[in-house]
């Protein structure tokens, strides 16, 4: 009953979905930018508004302002290269997640996300 409710007023009220559905992107990331891991405090289209890209998930990923300002319309990977924070691993993430495979690009976010990396015991384990 509850949940019909909820349907219902979202389909009365599409900015309250426009709101949750934006919410859900930034929950992939943990609300940081797919770019550069800062926190994500815009919705960026991958293939620009202007260009004809579309407001669906698969377009649209978390991003920084600084980013989102900075990319403007140009194309994403021309665009991300040249920034000295590029990282292949969060290029592979944008890829993974423009082709509708948002696990595949929490992995990689996860795997470039260097706070997650218990670097101390990587160390030991690695030198000897
Ligand atoms: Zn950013």
């Amino acid at each position: 009953m509850q949940n019909r409710d909820a349907v219902f007023l979202e389909d009365l009220c599409p900015k309250l979905r426009d709101r949750r559905w934006r919410q859900s992107l930034h929950n992939f990331t943990g609300r940081k930018c797919i770019y550069c891991g800062n926190t994500s405090e815009s919705i960026d289209h991958v293939i620009p508004f202007s260009k004809g890209g579309l407001s669906i998930t698969d377009n649209c990923v978390p991003a920084c302002l600084a980013c989102n300002g900075s990319k403007t319309d140009i194309e994403v990977f021309s665009w991300y290269r040249q920034q000295t924070f590029y990282d292949p691993r969060r290029a592979m993430a944008v890829r993974a997640w423009i082709d509708g495979d948002r696990r595949l690009a929490m992995r990689l976010l996860q795997w470039a996300e260097p706070k997650k990396i218990n670097r101390q015991k990587a160390c030991t384990n690695c030198k000897t």
